[in-house]
């Protein structure tokens, strides 16, 4: 299996395909938070450097997080990988590349879920939870409640989360396909980029994604 570094706009479904490739095919998935965490804790220098980086308030610089990303590598000795949320400047990519060819890593491909922002502002709009925990989405067939408003698992009435703001997700929609055009391209000009349609449904993309990463 190849590698994967994989770009997602907000509301793509990262993390519900990141599970299924973990699952079927046994990838470690590397998202910068949970690296992030997972050195602070272990109580490493560098992971007392960063706590008091991130307590400052201020944003791990790019070096660092390439310092990250090559440790952890690593350690997989050739297991397959996601890489999520990451590159996301230049600078980033560029270093990225370095870190994978010092570490001899070319079977790898850039898997960029592509959602129109039309349906991405759909997903969020259309969201409702239920209070056990259980999530639904009106507007996707396989997240749609048996009974309208009525959650599958307990019966209890659902509701619209809060937090979904659509203009604040909207924003962060823009922002991320500003930010992503520069390395889009990059990966383009490596022959590495697979765009993977996901206006559809979870095992069309997951099918589609298969395809790619064999
Ligand atoms: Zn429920």
């Amino acid at each position: 299996m190849k590698n994967i570094i994989l770009i997602a706009p907000p509301a793509a479904g990262k993390g519900t395909q990141s599970e299924i490739l973990v699952q079927k095919y046994g990838y470690t998935h590397i998202s910068m938070g949970d690296l992030l965490r997972e050195v602070i804790s272990s109580g490493s220098t560098l992971g007392k450097e960063l706590k008091n980086i991130i307590d400052s308030g201020a944003l791990v610089n790019d070096d660092l997080t390439i310092e990250l990303i090559y440790n952890k590598l690593k350690t997989l000795e050739g297991k397959p990988f996601i890489v999520d949320g990451f590159p996301r400047t230049m600078y980033q990519a560029l270093e990225f590349e370095k870190v994978l060819t010092k570490l001899n890593i070319t079977e790898y491909v850039a898997v960029l879920l592509d959602l129109s922002k039309e349906e991405a502002v759909k997903r969020i709009d259309g969201r409702l939870i239920c209070k056990c925990g259980k999530s639904y989405n009106i507007y996707q067939d396989n997240l749609k409640p048996k009974v309208d408003g009525i959650c599958d698992k307990c019966g209890a009435k659902l509701e619209k989360r809060d937090d979904d703001n659509v203009e604040a997700f909207k924003k962060r929609y823009e922002i991320f396909q500003t930010n992503i055009e520069p390395i889009k391209e990059h990966y383009q000009k490596l022959q590495k980029l697979e765009i993977i349609d996901v206006n559809r449904s979870i095992s069309e993309i997951a099918e589609d994604i298969e395809k790619v990463i064999k």
